[in-house]
């Protein structure tokens, strides 16, 4: 179940990449940048600023009958049974579903079709969702895909995994990218739903036998930012011998106009990313433990 193969990013592991991003996640964090991969299942996502309202989902819809007023449709119809036809309808794209089944040939098309640019800048594929390993069987076909045809991969993970599969996918990739968020577990499970210490476990038996990869840290204003977080974030990372480097991610609002797009409401709405100020302090924190560190990544 894919929902966008981005092509050309240069945010996601090194060099140019494709970055196929898989629905499905365990985690509902607050600030996600990509509130449409939380869901497994496909979902409608609305655009009003595309919408030229010529009513034409409207039309389509079987459900829009009992509905008021006229117009676009609301993005959640009670009943909608993600038939599609109001996305095939409109005319701009403001309305769309998000989330296709696809095979490992069909993914691997697409992106066999960059290795060109891969081989020149060190680049390669990253496998980012949701969660990837939620889709277990089709990850390990991809990676092996990729593996196949020489395309360099990394998986980016939230670490909230059973640690069998988790280690079986490392073997099979070139790079992990592995998020890291809160360090105590009461704040952890708040602000994304689950417990940390599977992640954390998780981590120390990936760095026993993986010696690439690359931790990223989102940084959320107010949330994780506070220096007892990010010296404890710092200080079990510099416990670890595999990692390459740690990326600090700086919070935007992108994930923020994401949830009213599918109709959900915004739970950091109004948040700002943090300052240039704010960005550099933690890199600061992280660097004072020995630490390599970037921004992004
Ligand atoms: S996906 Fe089908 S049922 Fe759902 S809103 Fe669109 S047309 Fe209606
Ligand atoms: S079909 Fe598209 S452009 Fe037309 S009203 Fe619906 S969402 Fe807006």
């Amino acid at each position: 179940m894919v929902f966008n193969i981005q092509k050309y990013s240069i945010h996601d592991g090194p060099g140019i990449r494709t970055t196929v991003f898989l629905k499905g996640c365990p985690l509902c964090c607050q600030w996600c940048h990509n509130p449409e991969s939380q869901s497994a299942k496909p979902e409608v996502m609305f655009v009003q600023s595309r919408c030229v309202v010529c009513g034409e989902c409207r039309r389509v819809c079987a459900f829009a009958r009992a509905l008021p007023g006229e117009g676009p449709l609301p993005p959640r119809v009670e009943g909608c049974n993600l038939c599609g036809e109001c996305g095939e309808a409109c005319p701009t794209g403001a309305r769309q579903i998000l989330g296709q089944r696809m095979t490992v040939n069909e993914v691997l098309e697409q992106i066999a079709a960059d290795s060109l640019f891969y081989d020149e800048s060190a680049g390669g594929v990253t496998i980012s969702g949701g969660e990837p390993l939620s889709q277990l069987a089709f990850l390990r076909g991809l990676l092996q895909a990729c593996r196949s045809r020489g395309i360099r991969t990394a998986v980016d993970t939230c670490g909230f995994a059973c640690t069998d599969a988790l280690l079986d996918v490392a073997r099979r990739t070139d790079l992990i990218l592995f998020d890291l968020k809160l360090m105590d577990d009461a704040r952890h499970r708040a602000f994304t739903g689950v417990s940390n210490e599977p992640i954390l476990a998780n981590l120390k038996a990936l760095d026993l036998i993986h010696k690439n990869y690359w931790i990223r840290v989102p940084l959320i204003p107010g949330i994780n930012d506070d220096t007892a977080n990010l010296e404890a974030t710092a200080r079990f990372v510099a416990s670890l011998y595999g990692v390459v480097q740690v990326c600090v991610l700086p919070y935007h609002a992108i994930g923020a106009n994401k949830f009213r797009r599918l109709g959900l409401s915004a739970p950091l709405d109004g948040l700002k990313p943090p300052s240039a100020e704010q960005v550099r302090a933690a890199e600061e924190v992280f660097k004072s433990f020995g630490l390599r560190v970037g921004v992004g990544g």
